[in-house]
């Protein structure tokens, strides 16, 4: 079984995203299940409804889960198998207070040296802590001999006892921590890969000791991601508004299109432009790149102006808030100027739904439209239209020009109005109520 272990803190980013979409795939080029684990241990910083928006976000990707779980409910595995280590001394109480702990931390600082627990409590028996009253967590004693796994992209990896380090966990209020938690989970739902940002790679072999604590000897396969950056190459912050999902769905570009985008960011694909069942049939996480990502939001543009093309013309007038298939048909020719859902909506809602202002071509505005109703219904074509037009209203150049496209489109620049103009004569009733 695959994963995606999203925890309800926050809105959904690019990265968090990437990540459901590879697992995805990888499930399904394997023919194994997905699950979709809702990590809400870290009560604090859950924000209530984030799940069911993260939930919201995979649908609109088409990215279907076979099995959901919250995460905490699974605790009563998590506090029985931290026991249970406890009870086979491979883990122990820990009474050391936050305040003497912050006190060796600062002191490693001040020593530029990693912190690293103490071993203060490590001797401290079940019978022992038992007879004490104060509140204690459960640290894991640290491994004997290094954890060593292999990574799809990092390569062979090997992290000494040291680094691994005696560490939480479950807390004193009974809550494991997200390592204990996520290790134990992995094991318990017999997930064969686990595919995540880089940032979790120091957890990695905290999350193998305990399951090998545990007896637990099935190996799971990891690749972890290197993190997206923005395009001056600093990781991109949760602040920057493109990294969150979203707000890229709200400003108009396409789920296709960002699955696309976000796919052949750092990889090598056969093509540029794809659909989530393409990249299925040829995707390989061994071609993504082993460096960070820049997040470019003008080939974001660029994709999504692609994948707007490709939709059906029904379904983009739809998506525009219109039900005539010749407004999809419309808009695709104002994809000249537009990349977004957004953008495009703008120029088409101006022709429909706004008044006109003519600026300094008032007057020739009033002279047009004496005749241009009827000179429309009996021109075949463009070029029929602007010769009839112009001999009845004596106007040329410029101040025939100008009032003429305000009046078809609203706007002062667009596509050439021969390429529009077949469409809007269909639709010239619609547009002359704003005349
Ligand atoms: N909840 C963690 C995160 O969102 C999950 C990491 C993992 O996949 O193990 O970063």
């Amino acid at each position: 079984m695959l994963r995606f272990a999203p925890s309800p803190t926050g809105d959904m980013h690019i990265g968090n995203l990437r990540v459901a979409i590879f697992n995805y795939i990888v499930a399904k080029q394997k023919n194994e299940r997905f699950l979709l684990r809702i990590e809400d241990t870290d009560i604090e910083r859950n924000i209530e409804g984030k799940d069911k928006e993260i939930m919201e976000i995979l649908k609109k990707f088409n990215i279907k889960w076979d099995e959901l779980l919250y995460q905490s409910q699974n605790i009563n595995f998590h506090q029985n198998f931290a026991y249970k280590l406890l009870q086979e001394k491979k883990a122990f109480a820990c009474f050391c207070t936050p305040q003497e702990l912050e006190i060796e931390r600062e002191k490693a600082k001040k020593e530029k040296r990693a912190y690293r627990y103490s071993g203060k409590c490590e001797e401290i028996t079940i019978e022992e802590a038992s007879k004490r009253a104060e509140p204690f967590v459960i640290r894991i004693k640290k491994p004997k001999s290094s954890i060593k796994f292999e990574d799809i992209l990092k390569g062979k990896m090997s992290f000494d006892p040291n680094e691994v380090d005696s560490f939480v966990i479950l807390r004193a209020d009974g809550r494991p921590t997200y390592n204990f938690a996520c290790a134990i989970d992995d094991m318990l739902h017999d997930i064969t890969y686990v595919i995540r940002g880089e940032d979790h790679l120091s957890n990695t072999p905290k999350q193998i000791h305990i399951r090998k604590a545990l007896g637990y000897t099935k190996d799971i396969i990891y690749c972890h991601l290197p993190i997206i950056l923005n395009i001056h190459g600093k990781k991109m912050s949760k602040r920057e508004k493109a990294s969150s999902v979203k707000w890229l769905l709200e400003e108009g570009f396409l789920p296709e299109a960002i699955a696309n985008y976000l796919i052949l960011l750092g990889n090598k694909t056969p093509k540029e432009i794809f659909t989530l069942n393409e990249a299925i049939e040829w995707f390989d996480l061994k071609n993504l790149s082993n460096s960070s990502p820049k997040f470019d939001i003008d080939k974001l543009r660029y994709i999504n102006r692609e994948h707007l093309k490709l939709l059906q013309e029904e379904k983009l007038a739809k998506l525009l808030g219109y039900e005539d298939s010749q407004i999809g048909e419309l808009a695709k020719i104002y994809l000249e100027e537009a990349s977004t859902l957004n953008e495009l909506k703008n120029k088409i809602d101006k022709i429909f739904n706004e008044k006109r202002d003519y600026k300094d071509f008032e007057k020739e505005a009033n002279i047009l439209k004496e005749n241009i109703l009827e000179v429309i219904k009996n021109s075949e074509n463009f070029d029929e239209f602007k010769k009839e037009l112009m001999k009845k209203s004596s106007l040329k150049g410029k101040q025939f020009f100008k009032p003429l496209r305000i009046m078809l489109t609203n706007q002062e620049h667009g596509p050439e109005l021969s390429k529009i103009f077949p469409i809007l004569k269909n639709k010239i009733e619609e547009v002359a109520k704003w005349w």
